[in-house]
């Protein structure tokens, strides 16, 4: 499997926790190079882009009033087979489904706060990253 490319969040729960530096320890245990990283806070704009595909789930407002509601640390990870990897590393989008040693097991408090995204494909990842990363900022 080739390198690739995955982009990642950690989200308000856990900045606002001050948990980034464990997340990254665990994303780092698992072999994913951290290439680029920022600390923003997403515009409601950007949010409701971001999960565009989920604009008619019952939860949208309430997923884009949390992803607006603190500071949250966009990423780019690097790693053999990376999108997968960090879908593993992540766990299940339901904590208490999660297994154990997952960020989402370790550190979720919820379905909705759950600390953190992960992109699910090859071309969600490309858009991902060239929504919050010019080429420049990506430092392999
Ligand atoms: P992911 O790929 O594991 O992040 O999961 P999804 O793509 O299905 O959902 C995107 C994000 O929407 C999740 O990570 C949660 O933050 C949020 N979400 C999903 N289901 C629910 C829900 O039932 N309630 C709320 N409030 N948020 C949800």
């Amino acid at each position: 499997m080739a390198i690739q490319r995955t982009f990642s969040i950690i989200k308000p729960d856990a900045t606002k926790r001050n948990l980034t530096g464990a997340v990254n320890a665990v994303i780092e245990k698992a072999g994913l190079r951290i290439v680029a990283q920022k600390r923003i806070l997403m515009t409601r704009a950007q949010a409701e882009t971001f999960y565009a595909v989920h604009a008619a789930r019952p939860f949208f407002g309430e997923l884009c009033d949390f992803m607006t509601s603190g500071p949250v640390v966009v990423q780019v990870l690097e790693g053999e087979n990376a999108i997968a990897t960090y879908r593993d590393v992540m766990g299940a989008t339901n904590p208490a489904n999660a297994a154990e040693g997952t960020i989402r097991k370790l550190f979720a408090l919820s379905v909705g706060e759950n600390t953190a995204h992960g992109s699910d494909a090859p071309e969600t990842a490309a858009l991902e990253i060239a929504q919050f990363f010019a080429g420049n900022e990506i430092v392999g």
